[in-house]
């Protein structure tokens, strides 16, 4: 049974896959087509150009892949790197953690930089690593954006400018899967050589795509790369861009059409102001779990994350119940804790085509769910917090004004 009916809509919470707009739904909702008559490369070459802004890149080449992020994941570091290659990787939570894994399956020399889940990446033994490798063994810099499982965003601007402070030339590969669209990402800017999204998180697409952005530096190590890769190989997409047909594979003509909507409905309301929004959603969250009392599992305001939240709770308490109970009862998802986490948090996704009152939906839920598992929660505490402060923050829909 994958679906159990409950009435009314079901409150999705989770930090991916996240609800899709109808726009975006009845974008989907056609024929197949034959993908190589002239629409199809027509329609890929604007997504090809308008996905670049969502990176906030002019000079990188994306690439639109049937995949997940973990597909992505694979794209990003089988195109630019080597068996035994040495990589610094940052776990620090369940996501990064099985990018990790990953990398050592894949060959890398991984060396690994860990931090306690609920700290952001060290970048201070970043910084003696790379002091120390004066002969260039360090290859590639992999880190997580935003790791999803502990609500941590790590700070992207400090890791380029180490790599530029030590002159070192190691590729910096970034996975965004939970913060393109949603928190500040600037490709261009941080010198990020790949990044990677996934298309059931902040664009608010079913699950299916990969993007893959690729630096002209990324470009290059591609020539010389010589981990195996087949499905993912950027060659085979760059013969067919300069064919102008694009696709070395069947694409998902309804997934397509889905990511012109969700563009579209992103551009309309204007990517920073999309940023903006999440930025808005994530403190409102963020003082409702203040108000009922409860601890971030983000251990520092520097780290905090506008697509997640993890909210830990007392020892007492199994997070697993507060999670399985909103279902039950509510129709409202929240995440679950995971891995090392699990049963110590739960988390709140606030994350792609969302809005303040939905927000505040899922907050009275929690309310209710807390209040169901024993913890002494005052009704309204976190909502009256949240509402306080969005309605001093909200501004018009732009699309309105
Ligand atoms: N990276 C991050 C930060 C994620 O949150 C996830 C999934 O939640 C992944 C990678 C893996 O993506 P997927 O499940 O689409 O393969």
């Amino acid at each position: 049974m994958d679906y159990v009916y409950g009435p009314g809509r079901n409150h999705l919470f989770v930090p991916g896959p996240v609800n899709i707009p109808e726009p975006v739904i009845r974008a989907m909702n056609r024929n197949n087509e034959d993908y190589r008559s002239p629409a199809v490369p027509a329609l890929t070459k604007t997504l090809l150009e308008d996905v670049k802004k969502i990176f906030k890149t002019t000079t990188g080449t994306p690439f639109i892949i049937p995949t997940t992020g973990t597909g992505a994941w694979e794209s990003a570091l089988t195109n630019t790197l080597s068996p035994g290659d040495r990589i610094v990787s940052f776990l620090i939570g369940q996501f990064s953690l099985l990018w990790i894994d990953q990398q050592q399956r894949l060959g890398f020399n991984v060396d690994v930089v860990e931090s306690d889940w609920g700290q952001g990446a060290n970048l201070d033994v970043l910084a003696s690593k790379l002091a120390a490798d004066r002969y260039h063994s360090i290859k590639a810099i992999c880190i997580v954006h935003n790791e999803t499982a502990t609500g941590v965003t790590n700070n992207l601007a400090t890791v380029r400018k180490l790599l530029d402070d030590y002159n070192h030339p190691a590729l910096f590969l970034v996975d965004g899967v939970s913060s393109i669209c949603a928190l500040d990402f600037r490709m261009d800017e941080w010198g990020v050589d790949v990044a990677l999204t996934g298309s059931q998180k902040a664009l608010s697409m079913p699950t299916g795509m990969g993007f893959v952005c690729a630096s002209p530096k990324a470009l290059e190590a591609a020539k010389s790369a010589r981990s195996v890769r087949v499905f993912f190989d950027w060659n085979d997409y760059l013969k067919f861009y300069k064919l102008g047909t694009y696709w070395p594979y069947t694409p998902s003509i309804q997934l397509l059409y889905g990511l012109r909507a969700a563009l579209d409905l992103i551009f309309e309301e204007g990517l920073d102001n999309v940023i903006a929004r999440h930025a808005r959603l994530g403190k409102a969250t963020r003082l409702a779990v203040e108000a009922w009392g409860l601890k971030n599992c983000t251990q520092k305001e520097e780290w905090y994350s506008d697509t997640v939240t993890a909210v830990l709770v007392p020892q007492y308490i199994d997070s697993t119940e507060i999670v399985k109970r909103g279902w039950k009862r509510y129709n409202l998802s929240l995440g679950l804790g995971l891995n090392k986490v699990a049963g110590k948090v739960f988390r709140i996704g606030h994350l792609g085509n969302l809005n303040e009152l939905q927000l505040l939906g899922c907050l009275a839920g929690v309310e209710m769910v807390l209040r169901d598992v024993g913890y002494p929660v005052k009704l309204g505490s976190g909502v009256a917090a949240a509402a306080a402060f969005l309605s001093n923050t909200t501004p018009l829909i732009p699309s309105r004004i």
